[in-house]
């Protein structure tokens, strides 16, 4: 699979030296708690990996060290407004392009241009329905990186459609925790490649996840579990003193 190389050499703008990473990081910059948590919430649910900041001035160190693949930016903040942050985000050649969603309670129309002349991509107003920011999160996303948001992973009986988040095995629909959704969407990315646990562990749970690597096997079984009924054929290879890769011989019969 060509794909192959070069999802892995696409690390021009995607989860910081993690070129093996499949979820896309997106930084929610907010003040208002419960906002914030019911973002990371919804977002963390979708398969992302979130990463939440109160203040612009955090914000700003976090973006300098770290650069995820989305942000969701409010405008009103403590330390440095959400305009600001736009704009110097939009003046450094790093982060130039990289995909910003901006939220604000104001919802008059000289705001909306003022925000999307400071280079916001688009543009929420304050309340808005989440499946419609989740659904802008994924067009951005795909946009910026059609590459890596290919909508639909294929290999042999088994499909993974990454819009509906659904996973079907000769049409019939497998039922897949979110842990296992992503680990098998990463696996299938990459065909025949042996990942570590700890490579693993890095790109389905994340950088700060602090988790024994035998969590891996056990998602790794219950995945298989869902995956395969008796007499299927087991997608999964396990390499022993190495890891784990999603064969590649699969599709071939
Ligand atoms: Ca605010």
């Amino acid at each position: 699979m060509m794909s192959d190389e070069r999802v892995l050499t696409d690390t021009g703008k995607g989860p910081v030296g993690r070129g093996h990473s499949t979820a896309p990081r997106i930084l929610v910059v907010e003040d208002e708690a419960s906002l914030a948590l019911l973002l990371s919430y919804n977002l963390e649910a979708e398969g992302y990996i979130v990463d939440r900041e109160e203040r612009g001035d955090t914000a700003e160190l976090r973006l300098a060290e770290q650069i995820p693949d989305l942000v969701v930016l409010d405008w009103m903040l403590p330390g440095v407004s959400g305009l600001e942050i736009c704009r110097r985000l939009r003046a450094r050649d790093a982060t130039r392009t990289l995909p910003i969603i901006m939220l604000t309670a104001r919802g008059e129309e000289s705001e909306r241009v003022r925000g999307l002349s400071v280079g916001a991509d688009d543009y929420v107003v304050k309340p808005f329905s989440v499946p419609e920011l989740m659904a802008r999160v994924r067009a951005l996303l795909r946009r910026a990186r059609p590459e890596r948001i290919a909508a639909r992973l294929q290999s042999g009986d088994i499909e993974l459609d990454r819009e509906t988040r659904r996973v079907h095995r000769a049409g019939r629909e497998l039922h897949l925790g979110p842990t296992e959704f992503r680990l098998l969407e990463f696996l299938m990315e990459k065909p025949g490649r042996v990942f570590s646990r700890a490579q693993l562990l890095d790109a389905v749970w994340g950088l700060s996840a602090e988790i024994d690597e035998r969590t891996v096997d056990v998602h790794v079984g219950r995945l298989r579990k869902a995956v395969s009924r008796v007499r299927e054929r087991d997608p999964i290879r396990t390499v022993r003193g190495s890891g784990y890769s999603f064969d590649e011989t699969f599709g071939r019969g």
